[in-house]
């Protein structure tokens, strides 16, 4: 156990998100009274970030499905204030306002941002919109009501859903997608269900090496790896993400630049991360899994490392949701599957689906079906 005089009184967490939250609400669940303060450069509170590309691009006026439970860790919120670096010498947080926060225990919880294709543009809403941040999302979500011609750069989950909220939209909608939309994330087999969904609602696909925006005759347009160009009103990528460790530079916290944790999520006895910034040990590889709940279980194992040296270590298993063009799907374990499934449950149009990898894991996966995640999870182990 920890002495009382190596216990920490001040913790200070960075970044304001999901695995931010988790982290102070964690640490007020394990028994911690002393001082938290949680700094945040987003303006707001933290909200749902999945919803920003479901229903939050869909819904009416009633702009409320990204709110989360307002925070009780009681923690000292700074909001819209970037931390520019840590000291780790004088265990301390330096603030973009020139203000130092110091610390006995740090949690470092910044996520990502959007990878853009223009590179450069920060935020030129009128060359390339992306969706990372709820002022991302209301900006697109305004574009879209004056029903502008769409192009989406990216086939991936997110790609697929901000396309569906532009058909949604009555927004006359191109993704453009290398190789077949969702397929390298989930495998053919689902995909083909996506595809075939996004297909029956309008959606034009284009598959492509690779895509760019160019500027031409004064205005943005997407060329793809043949020449093919693509001109729409409105473009937007969904491309990917990149951690924000920028203000970790000199830290000497960066391992080849990235953040890497062990599987207690720590970096240092007294420096922890969690969250989509952080890379950690799992299925043989140290990778970032950039999920909710993925943040949600990393940000419950670091903040308890940081008080206890017996906290449990990551017990990880991938679950993943999507939703878009009328289709719903959960799934717990790993992804993309291959080949054809078995029905565990339900008929092949909605119901679950399991499948066995060769290495021995299960992936079980919920299509248009409403099943209790548990029971889901259960699936990935029962029958094996
Ligand atoms: C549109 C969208 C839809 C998604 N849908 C799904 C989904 O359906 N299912 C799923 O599992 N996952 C989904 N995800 C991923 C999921 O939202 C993330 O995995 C999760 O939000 C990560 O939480 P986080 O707290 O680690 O990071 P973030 O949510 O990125 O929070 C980090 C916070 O730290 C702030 N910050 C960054 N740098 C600094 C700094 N230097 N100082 C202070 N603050 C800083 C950031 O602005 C941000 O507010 C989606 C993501 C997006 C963008």
């Amino acid at each position: 156990m920890n002495t009382l005089s190596d216990t920490p009184r001040r913790i200070v967490v960075v970044g304001n998100g999901i695995a931010g939250l988790t982290a102070c609400d964690t640490l007020r669940a394990e028994g911690f009274d002393g001082s938290i303060t949680i700094i945040g450069d987003e303006p707001v509170a933290p909200y749902s970030r999945p919803a920003l590309s479901k229903a939050l691009l869909r819904d009416g006026d009633d702009l409320t499905s990204h709110l989360l439970p307002e925070a009780t860790h009681g923690a000292t919120e700074r909001r819209g204030m970037a931390a520019v670096g840590v000291d780790v010498a004088r265990q301390c947080v330096r603030l973009a306002d020139g203000d130092a926060v110091p610390y006995d225990a740090l949690v470092i919880a910044t996520g990502t941002r959007a990878r853009r294709l223009v590179r450069g543009h920060r935020s030129d809403p009128g060359e390339e919109y992306t969706v990372r941040t709820l002022a991302d999302a209301l900006a697109l979500r305004a574009r879209l009501a004056s029903r502008p011609s769409v192009v989406v750069v990216g086939g991936g989950p997110l790609g697929m859903e901000i396309a569906s909220g532009a058909v949604a939209a009555g927004c006359a909608t191109t993704l453009v997608s290398q190789g077949m939309p969702l397929a390298s994330q989930l495998g053919a087999w689902l995909a083909a269900r996506l595809h075939h969904a996004a297909l029956a609602q309008g959606l034009a696909i284009m598959t492509t090496g690779c895509a760019e925006v160019v500027t031409r005759d004064g205005s943005s347009v997407v060329t793809l790896g043949d020449g093919t160009v693509i001109e729409a009103e409105v473009i937007v990528s969904a491309i990917g993400d990149v951690p924000n460790v920028e203000w970790l530079t000199t830290s000497g916290l960066l391992t080849g630049g990235a953040l890497v944790v062990d599987t207690r999520g720590l970096v240092r006895p007294n420096i922890a991360a969690a969250g989509d910034v952080a890379a950690f040990p799992h299925a043989g590889r140290v990778a970032r899994v950039p999920l909710w709940t993925s943040a949600i279980d990393q940000a419950k194992v670091a903040a308890a490392a940081l008080l206890r040296p017996d906290a449990p270590e990551l017990a990880f298993q991938q679950y993943f949701w999507t939703e878009a063009f009328g289709v719903s799907l959960k799934a717990i374990g790993p992804t993309p599957v291959a080949g054809e499934p078995e029905i565990a449950e339900g008929t092949a149009e909605q119901g679950v689906f399991r499948w066995r990898h060769s290495n021995g894991p299960w992936t079980a996966v919920a299509l248009d079906y409403r099943i209790p995640i548990p029971k889901l999870r259960r699936l990935t182990t029962l029958g094996a």
